[in-house]
């Protein structure tokens, strides 16, 4: 086994051109389009988009979290961190690059659990960049805990029937299709009790009562549906997976769905630690730089080593998928922990990192005239989405105690006397001799 920090040359240049592609040819577009990248491209738009994704395809860079089977270009998860953490710069680069969540992670549990006619239907155009998809499991009554769910499909011959009510299901006005989770048996546990399905966007009793938009987003066209599932009627082949299969369903994509956030979540504390250097190193006041006064250093030090603690969580976290994928094992199961943790640290170095910048703009940080405002409206996302950061954090103790074993008795076995007695007998003969020397 060796440990190695650095990055092959080849990888390096397409890492290279990535930079200067992101850079030159789609921040722009965060400029000029807004807020768009979820939505469906009108001709104006499509002209501008499509150029961009056929250079992207042409260096084999497109919808890289996928293996080449599934047209990606099975570079694992260590090379998509390194992406990501440039991608995550701009808006739109997931969507020019093909890794736009939610549809990666949809993509992913097709590919991984659907038949050969729902990878037909539902993976090949999503992978294509053709569709949108809605991944639908928050309910407005429970997010965070999923047994507390209530939507409920049920069998009715050929078909499931599925009832119940959906909140913050992420582009569903935009999306082809959704995957809702649902209890198909409500006398076993939740775990075993819930499945998943594959809904056509078209399907009658989709009923999206409002389109919820979150603090960042234009308040006219929320991208965020509370919906009611009112007999919504699917064929028992819109079953993905098999019944009761739901929770593991999840955990495949959402633990997939955690570090990619994490790693694109690098960018933006670069982007804001980058503005907050620049500022110290230009702005003057009561005679000296920003940069040269202690407090100042302090909190530059503390956000370095914050995003630098963040990307070593992350690069490790990725390296250790890619080992175990290479060994065979495809399940984030055995390395929950760690995803856990990026997700944390992810949260924390965000809200930190951008939130010191903004101060140390002064007025200036507090107006719409720099990125940083975009940011801070962003910062809170983190530790919400997907899970918030108590349960991580609860994850990541209760993975850690399952590394060890309780003591019998009252007193535990680091006792100092007992220890140092037992070391002191061990050692009678040296100690004696010792006895002038100490
Ligand atoms: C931008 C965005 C996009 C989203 N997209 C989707 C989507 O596409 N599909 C989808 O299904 N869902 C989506 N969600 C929903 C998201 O998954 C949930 O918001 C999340 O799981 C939390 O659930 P909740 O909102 O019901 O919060 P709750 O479960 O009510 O939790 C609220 C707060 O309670 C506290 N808390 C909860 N549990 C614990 C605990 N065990 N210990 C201590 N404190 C706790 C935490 O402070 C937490 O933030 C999205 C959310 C956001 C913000």
């Amino acid at each position: 086994m060796s440990w190695d920090f650095s990055t092959e040359p080849e990888f390096q240049e397409k890492l290279d051109w990535i930079d200067d592609f992101v850079r030159e040819e789609v921040e722009p577009l965060d400029l000029a389009f807004p807020d768009q990248h979820y939505e469906i491209a009108g001709p104006g738009l499509t002209g501008v988009l499509e150029p961009l994704k056929a250079r992207v395809k042409d260096r084999g860079l497109w919808a890289c979290h996928l293996e080449p089977e599934l047209g990606g270009q099975g570079y694992g998860q260590l090379k998509l961190a390194l992406m990501n953490e440039l991608l995550g710069r701009s808006g739109w680069a997931p969507r020019v690059f093909g890794t736009q969540a939610p549809d990666t992670g949809n993509a992913e549990i097709i590919a991984k659990y659907g038949t050969e006619e729902q990878k037909a239907t539902y993976l090949l155009p999503l992978l294509n960049g053709e569709m949108f998809s809605c991944y639908s499991m928050t309910e407005p009554q429970a997010g965070s805990d999923p047994k507390m769910f209530t939507t409920r499909a049920e069998r009715d011959g050929d078909e499931w029937v599925i009832n119940g009510e959906k909140f913050f299901s992420s582009n569903a006005r935009v999306s082809s299709f959704f995957i809702v989770m649902a209890i198909t048996n409500p006398d076993v546990s939740a775990y075993r009790g819930m499945s998943m399905f594959l809904v056509p966007a078209d399907t009658p009793g989709i009923n999206i009562v409002r389109n919820v938009a979150t603090m960042y987003g234009d308040a006219e066209r929320g991208s965020h549906a509370w919906i009611k599932y009112e007999n919504v009627r699917v064929p028992a082949t819109n079953l993905l997976g098999g019944e009761g299969q739901a929770f593991v369903i999840a955990q495949t994509r959402l633990g997939g769905g955690r570090i990619h956030h994490a790693m694109r979540s690098i960018a933006v504390c670069n982007q804001a630690f980058d503005m907050m250097c620049q500022r110290a190193l230009s702005r003057h006041t009561q005679g000296s730089l920003l940069a040269d006064k202690q407090l100042v250093q302090g909190q530059i030090t503390e956000s370095w080593m914050q995003i630098q603690q963040l990307r070593f969580m992350v690069l490790h976290t990725a390296w250790l998928i890619d080992q175990r994928t290479a060994a065979g094992d495809v399940s984030s199961a055995g390395v929950r922990k760690e995803i856990a943790a990026c997700k944390v640290l992810a949260a924390r170095a965000i809200h930190d990192v951008v939130y010191r910048a903004i101060h140390l703009h002064g007025a200036l940080g507090m107006s719409q005239d720099t990125p940083l405002a975009r940011m801070w409206q962003h910062a809170p996302t983190m530790g919400i989405v997907d899970g918030p950061t108590e349960v991580h954090v609860a994850t990541v103790a209760k993975q850690v105690l399952k590394e060890h074993q309780p003591y019998e008795g009252t007193w535990p076995p680091y006792m100092l006397p007992e220890r140092t007695e037992a070391a002191r007998a061990r050692f009678a003969e040296a100690l004696e001799h010792e006895v002038g020397n100490l």
